[in-house]
C-alpha cells in the first residue's frame, strides 16, 4: 500500500482520535527511521521516549525472536521466569523491593492508585483515599488516570470521572501543606512534566513533599514513565533528587518498543496486594518480560545513562546558543535526553518544517519543541539536528 492509498483507507476505517502528519515509517536503523521509499528521519521523537536503544537494535530484536519461537503468552496462573528477571534487575538497581507488570503507561499509573489506595485503607480505613495530584499533570487515558491528568480538554466529555482526586500547582510547596488533609491517602508527581513542557520538578518540591509524606503516612508515587530508566542522564530522575518513591510507575522505554509498564513499590507497601487483588491478562506475558530483560540489561550494562547525560549536556548547550540567537526561543529545560525549547510561537509549523528537513521533532504544550531521542544518538546527529533547527529559526525571523 503506497503512502497515499494507506491514507485514504485509514481515514475511512481508523478512529480519528489521532492528528496523524502524513508520514509513514517501514523500517529503522539506530537513531533512524526510513519510509518505504528510503527516505531517511533522524528521530529526535522515538516513539515519544519509547525506543531508548534505537531500531532494529540486535539483542531486543534477538530476544524477541527467540521468545516468540518458544512461548509468546502464558497466564499469570505461573510462573514466567523472565518477569521474574526483570523484576529481579528492577529492585537490583532502584529503591523497590517488589514489581508488578502490567501494558502500558496508563495501565501503571491505575495500579499504582489503587495500591496506594488499598495499602490506606488496610492501614487508616476508607475515609483515607484521597489523590493529590500536580496542575499540568499527565498520567494517562484511561478513566483513573484522567481523573488525575490537569487537562480540560482531555477530560471534556468523559466525566463524571473517579473521584477523590485533586491538584496544586506544580513546584508549589506550601500549596501542596496546605491540600493534605487526613482523607490524604498519595501523592502523585512526574519529577520532569512530559506531557505539560518538560518542566522539572524543583530539589525543593520534591524533597519537600516525600518529607510531608514521611512524616503523615502518605505515599508519594512518582511517575516516571517518561523519566525512568536512563532518560534523565540517572537510572531513575529521583536520584537527581536525593529521595526515594514509595510508589514507582514505568512503561515506555522499558521493553524497548514491546508494550509493558511496570509498578515498583516497597515492601511494606506492596505487601497491601495479596492473590487476587489487581491483575491483568497480559501483564508481564513471556514475550514483554523477554523484549524487557534484554532492553534493560543492555542499558545497565552499557550505562546508558551516562552517555544521556553527556548527550544531553551537548543538546542543551546547542539548544542554549540557539536561544541566544533567536528571538522565538525563549528558554532550554529538562534533564539528560528529555529536553524542551521554549517558544512564544506555536511549535506546530516548526515540527512539520523539520519533517520536511528529514528530521523528527515533536511539539507538547504548544510551544515546547520536546526532543527525546534514543539514548544512544551521537553528537554527530545532535549537530544536524541544530542545523536544521537554525536553517528553520533563520527563515523565520
Ligand atoms: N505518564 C506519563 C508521564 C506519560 O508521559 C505517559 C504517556 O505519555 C503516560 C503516563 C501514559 O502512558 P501510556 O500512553 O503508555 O498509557
Amino acid at each position: 500500500m503506497d503512502l497515499d492509498k494507506m491514507i485514504q483507507v485509514g481515514e475511512q476505517v481508523l478512529m480519528k482520535n489521532y492528528g496523524r502528519a502524513p508520514l509513514s515509517f517501514d523500517s529503522g536503523q539506530g537513531c533512524t527511521l526510513y519510509t518505504k521509499k528510503g527516505e531517511a528521519y533522524l528521530d529526535f521523537v522515538a516513539g515519544i521516549a519509547v525506543n531508548s536503544l534505537g531500531y532494529n537494535h540486535p539483542r531486543v530484536i534477538k530476544a524477541i525472536q527467540e521468545q516468540a519461537a518458544k512461548v509468546i503468552h502464558v497466564s499469570n496462573l505461573f510462573w514466567i521466569e523472565d518477569q521474574v528477571k526483570l523484576a529481579q534487575l528492577l529492585v537490583e538497581n532502584s529503591f523497590g523491593d517488589k514489581v508488578f507488570f502490567c501494558n502500558s503507561g496508563a495501565e501503571a499509573n491505575e495500579g499504582a492508585m489503587k495500591l496506594a489506595r488499598k495499602y490506606a485503607y488496610k492501614k487508616y480505613g476508607a475515609e483515607r483515599h484521597e489523590i493529590i495530584a500536580m496542575k499540568g499533570s499527565f498520567h494517562g487515558r484511561t478513566m483513573g488516570t484522567l481523573a488525575v491528568t490537569d487537562s480540560a480538554k482531555y477530560q471534556e466529555g468523559y466525566g463524571p470521572l473517579p473521584g477523590g482526586m485533586k491538584f496544586v500547582p506544580y513546584n508549589d510547596l506550601e500549596a501542596l501543606e496546605k491540600a493534605i488533609t487526613p482523607a490524604t491517602c498519595a501523592i502523585m508527581i512526574e519529577p520532569i512534566q512530559g506531557e505539560g513542557g518538560v518542566t522539572p520538578a524543583t530539589k525543593e518540591f520534591l524533597q519537600g513533599a516525600k518529607a510531608l509524606c514521611d512524616e503523615q503516612g502518605i505515599l508519594l508515587i512518582l511517575d516516571e514513565i517518561q523519566t525512568g530508566v536512563g532518560r534523565t542522564g540517572k537510572r531513575f530522575a529521583y536520584e537527581h533528587y536525593g529521595i526515594e518513591p514509595h510508589i514507582m510507575t514505568l512503561a515506555k522505554a522499558l521493553g524497548g518498543g514491546f508494550p509493558i509498564g511496570a509498578v515498583v513499590a516497597t515492601e511494606d507497601v506492596a505487601a497491601a496486594w495479596q492473590p487476587g487483588d489487581h491483575g491483568t491478562t497480559f501483564g508481564g506475558n513471556p514475550l514483554a518480560c523477554a523484549a524487557g530483560v534484554a532492553s534493560l540489561e543492555t542499558i545497565l550494562q552499557e550505562k546508558l545513562w551516562e552517555h544521556s547525560e553527556k548527550m544531553g549536556a551537548y543538546l542543551k548547550e546547542g539548544l542554549r546558543a540557539l536561544a541566544v540567537k533567536y528571538e522565538i526561543v525563549k528558554a532550554v529545560r529538562g534533564l539528560g535526553l528529555m529536553l524542551g525549547l521554549v517558544l512564544e510561537v506555536p511549535g506546530a509549523p516548526i515540527v512539520e518544517k523539520a519533517y520536511q528537513k528529514g528530521l523528527v521533532i515533536n511539539c507538547t504544550a504548544q510551544k515546547v519543541l520536546r526532543f527525546v531521542p534514543p539514548l544512544i544518538i551521537s553528537e554527530e546527529e545532535i549537530d544536524t539536528l541544530l542545523t536544521g533547527l537554525e536553517e528553520i529559526f533563520k527563515d523565520m525571523e
